[in-house]
């Protein structure tokens, strides 16, 4: 496995566009998996906390953060670009573009979530955008969410609720999601609706 050690988390060394061909195939095999982008505070909370190591261990990682490109050349290690969350949902919707496939958009404020699901129609409108909801709610309004979203079965799912509670969010219900590209998305809806 392409795989380089940053003080114990393992980060995929693919550059950006193998990333991408690599995820494509991925989900057209119908895998499920939780793509993380970890930049050096995730990597140092990983270091921290035990049960975010044990998430991280378990998710594929992509260097978000040119921190963690000079961590791997100070330690020999081949990661030579980062791949970056804004720039995979780019790439990932303009797949889902050409595949018709069904997406879910789970996060930030209603008005940014709403907006964001507007332009990404407007973009990609072959994509299917099967929902959207905020990122403001209860944990008692959970247990539905995880239901409405694993209803649709969707090839994308991205969440945005910043880091790392979006990641512990993805690990807590990957089993359920019924999706199969989870990733934690941080301000990315901020930055599409914007
Ligand atoms: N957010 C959310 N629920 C929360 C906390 C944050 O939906 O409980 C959203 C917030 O509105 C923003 C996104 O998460 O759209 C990312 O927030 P931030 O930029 O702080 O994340 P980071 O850059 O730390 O990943």
């Amino acid at each position: 496995k392409p795989v380089a050690n940053i003080l114990g988390v393992p980060f995929t060394t693919r550059g950006f566009g193998e990333t991408v061909t690599h995820l494509v195939e991925r989900i057209e095999s119908g895998e499920q998996m939780h793509v993380l982008t970890a930049n050096p505070e995730i990597v140092m909370l990983a270091n921290e906390n035990q049960a975010f190591r044990t998430i991280v261990e378990q998710a594929y990682v992509v260097p978000d953060g040119i921190g963690i490109v000079y961590a791997a050349k100070w330690t020999n290690q081949p990661i030579h670009e980062r791949v970056t969350g804004v720039e995979l949902v780019e790439a990932l919707m303009a797949e889902a573009d050409k595949k018709q496939w069904n997406v879910y958009l789970l996060g930030a404020s209603p008005e940014v979530i709403q907006l964001a699901a507007q332009k990404l129609e407007q973009r990609f409108p072959n994509a299917h955008i099967v929902g959207y909801r905020d990122g403001y709610f209860r944990q008692d309004e959970e247990e539905q969410i995880v239901q409405e979203i694993a209803s649709k079965k969707t090839q994308l799912l991205f969440v945005a609720m910043g880091s790392p509670k979006q990641d512990q969010w993805l690990a807590r219900y990957r089993d359920q999601l019924q999706a199969s590209l989870m990733m934690g998305v941080g301000g990315t809806f901020d930055v599409i609706s914007g």
